[in-house]
């Protein structure tokens, strides 16, 4: 007898057992049970007659386990998100090693659990009328105030580059001149303030606690 066809038929008879997996046998190659397999009704790979075709199930189960090919356009944006992310973690080590022990356990299904939940946090978040929404486009006024903002965060910090502060009192806005505290109104345009308590108010306010202890 010649070999040959005989590993020709057994090849055959393999291809045609792999084509018509049980349920059992579908689930023990992919390392599942059976409950999950019958779970996961929308993989490829099952026959008219509930057998499984092996070939087509792990085509399936690989492709909705793997991180999605997103597209350039779709990409930088999510690049963006990320680093935006990962700038305002307080712990950024702890953050990466429970992504990493979530990416071990499960894969790229793990680490699309969190990215779900992310959406979730993001949508509930927004759907609140106050607070978490992104701004509105601002009007010109608003624009013209933002601009003003600025300049004058500007000059304060030319001010204290220039050594140009003072010290203002937050209760009777005197500001502090060497030895003396002078009236707001004469205060050079163009300084810093930092806000203190005068003397002749924090012995006004001990005074006022004095009496009403007694
Ligand atoms: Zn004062």
């Amino acid at each position: 007898m010649n070999k040959k066809p005989v590993k020709a038929e057994v090849a055959q008879v393999r291809k045609s057992l792999l084509q018509r997996l049980t349920q059992a046998e579908a689930a023990w190659m992919l390392g599942v049970t059976t409950s999950w397999l019958r779970d996961h009704a929308e993989l490829d790979g099952r026959n008219v007659d509930d057998s499984y075709n092996a070939a087509k199930l792990v085509a399936s189960v690989r492709q909705k386990f793997q991180p999605a090919e997103l597209s350039d356009s779709d990409l930088e944006p999510s690049l963006q998100l990320v680093d935006e992310i990962s700038m305002c973690l307080s712990f950024p080590r702890t953050a990466a090693e429970l992504l990493a022990r979530i990416s071990e356990r499960h894969g790229p299904a793990g680490l699309a659990a969190v990215g779900e939940r992310l959406l979730v946090a993001l949508q509930e978040a927004t759907s609140f009328t106050t607070g978490f929404e992104d701004p509105d486009e601002p009007t010109a006024e608003e624009l013209r105030e933002e601009c003003e903002r600025r300049i004058r965060d500007l000059d304060q910090w030319q001010a204290r580059r220039q050594g140009r502060v003072a010290l203002v009192c937050r209760s009777c806005r005197s500001y502090r001149w060497g030895r003396k505290w002078l009236a707001i109104e004469s205060l050079p345009a163009d300084f810093a303030m930092d806000a203190v308590h005068c003397p002749a108010c924090c012995a006004e306010q001990e005074k006022q606690e004095r009496k009403r202890k007694r």
